[in-house]
């Protein structure tokens, strides 16, 4: 196994997440602040994979590290897909989310419940530094809720509800959301492929 693994994200949330479930790797993991690094990528790809691909194979250029990155987002049925890729960037980077939610609760008004499906898309991609990929998907399935419920998690948690559980992902602790969550179940995924191609 590779000493260091870069994590290409910014999210100190994301990096504790992270470094506990990738803490058996026994590598150091290390984000591109701690790398010392602040590329200027362009998430240009229009899926999941192949941001998360785009990303991770710039920092392995940059750095000639083992680096792993990830993209991620929520898929609304009844809005095709939206805001998918463009999760971060709905109604543009810098509009609060309660904005963005209350405008997704708008657009739903009246929807009935079976129609209202949703579901957060992980994609965590290593690039190698012998030129190899891996990716690596993870999704956790819920409906789209009537208001914005709980005051935990991030982004579009308060309003995407889990039927089974009686509360929405903003509702959870944050050992729950990792336990049930597109990424937990991502990076679970992507330990195992690291482990076979790696051979660890
Ligand atoms: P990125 O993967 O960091 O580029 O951002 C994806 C965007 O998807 C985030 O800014 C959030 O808006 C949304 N998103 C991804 N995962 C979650 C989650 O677990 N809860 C709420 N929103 C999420």
């Amino acid at each position: 196994m590779a000493d260091k693994i870069i994590f290409a994200t910014g999210n100190e949330g994301k990096m504790k997440e992270i470094r506990l479930i990738l803490a058996d790797l026994g590598a150091e993991i290390l984000s591109l602040k701690e790398a010392g690094i602040d590329p200027d990528i362009q998430e240009d790809g229009e899926t999941f994979e192949e941001n998360a691909v785009i990303k991770a194979r710039a920092v392995m250029k940059e750095t000639g590290a083992l680096v792993l990155a990830d993209d991620s987002g929520l898929e609304i049925d009844y809005l095709n897909g939206e805001p998918g890729v463009y999760s971060a960037r709905y109604m543009g980077e810098e509009t609060s989310y309660r904005i963005k939610n209350r405008n997704l609760l708008e657009r739903l008004k009246g929807v009935p419940e079976e129609k209202r499906t949703a579901r957060f898309v992980c994609v965590i991609a290593a690039a190698l530094p012998d030129g190899r990929v891996l990716t690596a998907r993870g999704t956790i399935e819920g409906i789209i809720g009537y208001e914005e419920r709980g005051e935990g998690g991030f982004g579009y948690d308060p309003i995407f509800f889990l039927p089974e559980y009686g509360c929405s992902t903003a509702e959870l602790t944050m050992e729950k959301k990792n336990e049930l969550s597109h990424r937990g179940k991502a990076l679970r995924a992507m330990k195992e492929e690291l482990r076979k191609a790696l051979e660890v």
